[in-house]
């Protein structure tokens, strides 16, 4: 299978080639060329079986040009055996027909773990195959960077750099960042905050020179590697309630909407979803266009869900090009206007969305009330981000059974949690030495010269 780009002009790649890339080269994102479908009775199949059973049938038609049975077997094993619930994505029951969907119990309490686990392994695995050795550089507010630095440390053809703005992620975040101790590991604590992170990380993928020389590479969330991998989930979460026999929905809490666009691909490959409902906090930019067809970026507003406080929603693109039936030249044109501000969707592209899509928008003090809610009625403590989804799929209930997704841990927003819920969440007992262990970072100037040297020094040892 071959991977071709949102903007029609960059080359086709196979899947390792695509992992490996992330951005294309036209600046559009990597999907597959034609979707794989499963039978009904393939899908009902997967009931009941091991987590990482299901991952291999469902990654397999996707990735075997670059990687055989025999190769993913122990891949997947190794990715997902630090997790600390044997189900690895447990389902719960909140109310009569919705339930929430686990996704905290990876080694750094977010649902960032699933993909990123996998990606360290099939990475590693290609480079061993080729000899070569990367330098993954990302740029993070938190959850993305602790989640890549697990899953790489140690893995000898790999070094992992991430820059987070110092002083400006959560005291769990940091030290989850700081306190491996392999020596492949660079936490930059950067003088500026997230942006500022994120463009010098642009700067030096734009720096061909550089580039090539330290053989960059990134894991953001637009990397197809880690979409496929969160696919496996909404297949184990509706077989386990009765799909293919009867149609599930999912609520989803979003920022770059890779997540959910994951649950796109389950429902094309022929999963019976009725609805992907998209939940967002006060930075609504996704619900507004779903609702109106107008994409328009406002400005970010910090909220209790940092993870979500997002204006440019990268994954949505994926959304678009399909909504305008693979027309790269279209989707071209519309990034073409978000230069100028944003763009009005096209009445068909519009209808297109709208028939898997619905959203919801949630304010701060309803976020608390949902924190608070849920703990009285169920016992579950949500973290914020997942309140956000339980709140938004309050209002899609109905006949067919809802199933919101938990995208972190509370203890990950012990302080966000305390205030809503009147509850302080402790760390799991595998986490319970975090505040312990000796931390590990080094401080950068927001200066690209300085951060290009310091990289070239490090990925030397
Ligand atoms: C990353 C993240 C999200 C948003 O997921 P997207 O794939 O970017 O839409 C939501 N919740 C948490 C806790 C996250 O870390």
């Amino acid at each position: 299978m071959k991977y071709v780009s949102t903007r029609g002009k960059a080359p086709a790649l196979t899947f390792g080639e695509a992992m490996m890339t992330g951005l294309a080269r036209d600046g559009g994102l990597y999907l597959p060329e034609t979707i794989p479908t499963f039978t009904a009775e393939e899908i009902a199949g997967l009931a009941g079986l091991p987590y990482e059973e299901v991952v291999l049938r469902v990654i397999r038609p996707f990735v075997a040009e670059t990687f055989s049975d025999d190769e993913l077997v122990p891949l997947i094993a190794a990715a997902y055996a630090g997790f600390a619930h044997e189900a690895r994505a447990p389902l719960v029951q909140l109310a009569q027909n919705h339930f929430l969907l686990e996704l905290f119990h990876g080694p750094t309490l977010a649902f960032k773990d699933f993909a990123m686990q996998l990606i360290g392994q099939l990475m590693q695995a290609a480079l061993a195959k080729s000899g070569e050795r990367i330098t993954i550089v990302g740029a993070t507010s938190g959850d993305t960077g602790s989640a890549a630095i697990e899953a790489f440390k140690g893995l000898p053809n790999v070094d992992v750099v991430i820059l987070f703005p110092k002083g400006r992620v959560s005291e769990v975040q940091r030290r989850q960042m700081t306190t491996p101790a392999e020596p492949n590991v660079h936490a930059f604590a950067l003088e500026g905050d997230f942006d500022d992170c994120q463009a010098r990380v642009k700067d030096m993928f734009n720096d061909f020179a550089f580039r090539d020389d330290v053989r960059l590479a990134g894991v953001n969330s637009i990397n197809w590697a880690r979409v496929l991998a969160q696919v496996v989930y909404y297949f184990t979460a509706a077989t386990a309630l009765g799909a293919p026999h009867r149609p599930v929905s999912f609520t989803v809490p979003t920022g770059n909407f890779g997540d959910i666009f994951a649950g796109y691909i389950a429902r094309r490959m022929g999963l019976p979803i009725e609805k992907l409902v998209v939940a967002t906090n006060q930075n609504d930019i996704l619900h507004r266009a779903l609702s109106t067809g107008e994409y328009r970026p406002t400005g970010v507003v910090p909220s209790m869900s940092p993870s979500m406080d997002i204006q440019v929603s990268s994954n949505f693109e994926r959304a678009l090009f399909y909504a305008y039936d693979g027309e790269g030249s279209a989707v071209s044109q519309l990034m073409d206007e978000m230069k100028t501000g944003g763009f009005a969707i096209s009445q068909g592209a519009l209808a297109a969305l709208q028939d898997t899509f619905a959203s919801g928008r949630v304010s701060e003090e309803e976020t608390a009330e949902t924190i608070r809610q849920t703990l009285s009625a169920t016992g579950e403590l949500l973290c914020p981000h997942s309140a956000i989804g339980v709140a938004v799929a309050q209002h899609h209930l109905g006949p067919v059974p809802m199933i919101t997704l938990a995208t972190a841990h509370p203890a990950k927003f012990p302080d966000a949690v305390e205030a809503a819920g009147g509850v302080r969440c402790e760390l799991p007992p595998h986490m319970a030495d975090l505040f312990t262990r000796a931390e590990r970072m080094t401080e950068v100037p927001n200066d690209l010269g300085a951060l290009q040297t310091l990289v070239r020094e490090r990925i030397a040892l």
